[in-house]
């Protein structure tokens, strides 16, 4: 007998988990195939497993933006299920959501799983049918604008309309893999390349914006991450950072970049770079004196090129004063206070950085690649290419920043596809 469905969902993560339940709740007969065994592994690790669910701005005028020049596009997605649905939505499955710093909402109980689980438990209650371990090989066509049928693990199943939800290429080891991706191109759309997500760091602190063009040849940054008001130290890396206009770059930022991403994915981010890396603090102090020493009679201001990389000291010398009030620039080096040196080692081990997000496909890791919105119906999210094909979460072209925005994307994309399939 051919195993025929009203509605397929092709992958099962957040986005096709939205769309199939949404799917059965209007009463329509929905597989979901999954490659995986299970669903949703990309969705279990998310905000470092605590799942930033969505960005709680209600006002979708002021949420929009953040999706750049797909603004546009969004406004009818977004008015069938925004933000404020999203809370109601999870609430109703049992998992109220809270809202922490920068507006991130997490589900109360932080935990990534509970989200995956209270949308499993939707699924069931709808009555979708989900096979894992089924990767979807092969899209058959009947003509140029209908699809008939999926192969699945050697099976052929058949349906009404198809729902592609099988993410982009971030962390593939999750199972988006850009198999939706190399479809939609034979199925006649325009796909943009994903770009690796090797990317600069943008960071908001004025000394860097003004050190833009030089480098730090040999630093230590050690990158932080503040949630629930507790920092913790993250990772670390030694070699050359390079001053932008906008934050940082050069080699180790660029290759720190995806780890940087997971971490925006988490809280609040925040490094020190240390200029005297592989010293401990009495040999720094120890330098500054000896440098001092050498220059007794000179003011401050003049020695401290002396103790920062080529062409750094006006930098740096505004944080001077704002990290060590009481020592005036003027002051002749052999005056300098104790305390004053100790902060100075303090400083100079430790300048701020303040991590706003990343750069390249603006700012998001995993924003990377996938369909213009232009080549789809954003009231239904269906293909304008293919007339029973509805498209997806990652899969779609669009730029935005990391603090609950790609989910929100899912959900939204996922309700109105499952809506309309
Ligand atoms: C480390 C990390 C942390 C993140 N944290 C957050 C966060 O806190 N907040 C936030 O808003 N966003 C976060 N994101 C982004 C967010 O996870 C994604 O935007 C979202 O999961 C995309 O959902 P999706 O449904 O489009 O695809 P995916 O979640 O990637 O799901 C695609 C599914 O399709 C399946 N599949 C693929 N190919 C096939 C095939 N051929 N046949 C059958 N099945 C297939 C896959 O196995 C997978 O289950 C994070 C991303 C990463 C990588």
């Amino acid at each position: 007998m051919k195993d025929s469905y009203d509605v397929i969902v092709i992958g099962g993560g957040a986005s096709g988990m939205m769309a199939a339940g949404i799917a059965g709740q209007q009463g329509k007969r929905v597989l979901v195939l999954e490659k995986n065994k299970e669903m949703g592994a990309k969705l279990k690790i998310t905000g470092g497993g605590r799942c930033n669910v969505t960005h709680a701005e209600f006002d979708v005028r002021k949420l929009l933006p953040f999706y750049k020049e797909n603004e546009k596009f969004l406004y009818s997605a977004f008015s069938q299920f925004g933000v404020q649905d999203t809370f109601d939505f999870f609430e109703k499955l049992g998992l109220p959501l809270v809202i922490q710093a920068l507006n991130r909402a997490f589900p109360k109980t932080e935990k990534a799983l509970d989200v995956f689980k209270a949308l499993e438990k939707f699924m069931k209650d709808t009555g979708v049918t989900v096979i894992t371990k089924a990767p979807v090989t092969q899209i058959h066509r009947e003509g140029e604008e209908e699809i008939t049928s999926v192969t699945a693990g050697g099976k052929v199943y058949f349906a009404d309309s198809f729902i592609l939800a099988t993410g982009g290429v971030s962390h593939p080891e999750t199972g988006s893999t850009g198999d939706g991706f190399k479809w939609l191109k034979d199925l006649g759309h325009t796909i943009a390349d994903p770009t690796p997500s090797i990317v600069p760091i943008a960071a908001s602190n004025p000394w860097i914006h003004a050190l833009s063009g030089k480098s730090f040849d040999h630093v230590k940054i050690t990158f932080f991450l503040t949630r629930n008001n507790v920092t913790t130290k993250s990772f670390f890396k030694v070699g050359r950072v390079l001053a932008t206009h906008f934050g940082l770059s050069g080699p180790l930022i660029l290759n720190s970049a995806q780890k940087i991403g997971d971490l925006l994915h988490e809280g609040e981010v925040t490094a020190t770079i240390n200029l005297f890396p592989g010293q401990d603090l009495g040999a720094v102090e120890k330098l500054i004196l000896q440098t001092f020493d050498a220059h007794k009679n000179k003011s401050f201001k003049n020695v401290f090129s002396e103790l920062v990389p080529n062409g750094m000291a006006s930098g740096i010398l505004p944080l001077v004063e704002e990290c060590i009030p009481f020592l005036e620039l003027d002051t002749k080096v052999h005056s300098v206070t104790k305390d004053s040196r100790k902060k100075l080692v303090k400083l100079l081990t430790e300048l701020p950085v303040e991590v706003t997000g990343l750069m390249g496909l603006d700012r998001a890791v995993v924003a990377d690649g996938g369909i213009p919105l232009d080549e789809i119906d954003t009231k239904t999210m269906r293909s304008k290419k293919i007339n029973n094909l509805f498209v997806t979460g990652d899969l779609l072209h669009v730029n935005r920043p990391t603090g609950g925005q790609s989910l929100q994307l899912c959900w939204t994309t996922g309700f109105v596809a499952g809506k309309h399939a």
